[in-house]
This record gives C-alpha cells, sequence and structure tokens, in this order.
C-alpha cells in the first residue's frame, strides 16, 4: 500500500502560538477553581500535555475516552465511553479537552454524559475544529484554531492509529 500524500496544514509553532493563547483565555478563567482538566483520550494527550504545562495554578488532571471513528476516516455516529475511566467530577468545574470537533457527535455524547454527573460547570475546549461539518448543535468555549473539511493527523491525530506522534498538523490528500 502507497503512504499517503501529506501537506503542512499547521506547523507546530503555529500551533504553540495557538496553545499560549488559549491557555491564557482559560488561566484568566479558571485560575481560582481547582478545575479538572479532563483530556478525551487518545487525540488530546499531546495538546493536554502542551496545554496544561502553561497552566500555572492549582488543577487536576483526568481522562475520558470515546470513540466514534472505528478505523479510517470515516465516523460512525455511535459513540462509546471506554470503561475504567469514569472521573468522578460530581460539584467540580470541569474543562474538557478534545482535539478536533468534527461532526460534534462525540463531544455533544460526552457533554450529555458528563452533565448527568452533575459538575459546577462544564466548559469545552478544543485544539481544532471543522464547523462546517457540524450535525450535532455544540457551542465551543474555547477553540484553537478553525480548520477546513479535511482529514487531518499530527499533533495527537491519528490514520488507522498512526501519525500521532508528528508535531505538526498535516492534511491528508484524497
Ligand atoms: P466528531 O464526533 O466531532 O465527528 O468527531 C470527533 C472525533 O473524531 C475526534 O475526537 C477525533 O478523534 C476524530 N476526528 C474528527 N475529525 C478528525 C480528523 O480530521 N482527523 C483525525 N485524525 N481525527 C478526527
Amino acid at each position: 500500500m502507497n503512504s499517503p500524500v501529506m501537506q503542512v496544514l499547521v506547523s507546530g509553532k503555529e500551533i504553540d502560538a495557538t496553545v499560549n493563547r488559549l491557555a491564557k483565555e482559560i488561566t484568566r478563567d479558571f485560575q481560582d477553581k481547582n478545575p479538572v482538566i479532563l483530556g478525551a483520550l487518545k487525540g488530546s494527550f499531546m495538546f493536554m500535555a502542551d496545554l496544561v504545562r502553561q497552566l500555572h495554578f492549582p488543577l487536576e488532571i483526568d481522562f475520558v475516552r470515546c470513540s466514534s471513528y472505528e478505523s479510517g476516516r470515516h465516523t460512525t455516529s455511535k459513540v462509546k465511553l471506554a470503561p475504567g475511566l469514569d472521573p468522578d467530577i460530581r460539584g467540580r468545574q470541569v474543562l474538557v479537552v478534545e482535539d478536533i470537533v468534527d461532526t460534534g457527535i462525540t463531544l455533544a455524547f460526552l457533554k450529555a454524559y458528563l452533565e448527568k454527573k452533575k459538575p459546577a460547570s462544564l466548559k469545552l475546549c478544543a485544539l481544532a475544529d471543522k464547523p462546517s461539518r457540524r450535525v450535532a448543535p455544540l457551542a465551543l468555549d474555547y477553540t484553537g484554531l478553525t480548520v477546513p473539511d479535511k482529514f487531518v493527523v499530527g499533533y495527537g491525530m491519528d490514520f488507522n492509529e498512526k501519525y500521532r506522534n508528528l508535531p505538526d498538523i498535516y492534511f491528508l490528500e484524497d
């Protein structure tokens, strides 16, 4: 099988600037709230690591894992939560950190699930957003980059579990 053709969409430098900006916004809103920063695995792992290193105030870190893309580039509207990662967020100020929002189905599902646990507040942060693909109505509180309707990889995001380690964001050509 040939390797897919990849083009840089967002450089590591631009990602750094975006993470710095988001960290400032999040600091302004959360610095006195001892929040739970809740990363959505696996795609957010690199963004989470960079983001929380820019948050210089007391916070806790936890993770959940949803899957909506069974494999490859095609989404399914079925979202599952992986067992074993079920954070206790009752009464807490929670910030969900996601890699990319596409149809919005995954984050809408996660938000509804987490709201049932009665957090004091629940905010949503995504590094990248593809608003043109939205199916589920969803308002992000913190958005890093708006990206075109292309399948992207790198900086935590995969194609069939590959490319998560790349420091830039690429799009895969059809
Ligand atoms: P949604 O439910 O919003 O359609 O999709 C959300 C999830 O699908 C993201 O958390 C991410 O894991 C995956 N996803 C959506 N768009 C892309 C993309 O362009 N590239 C990669 N690698 N994953 C994506």
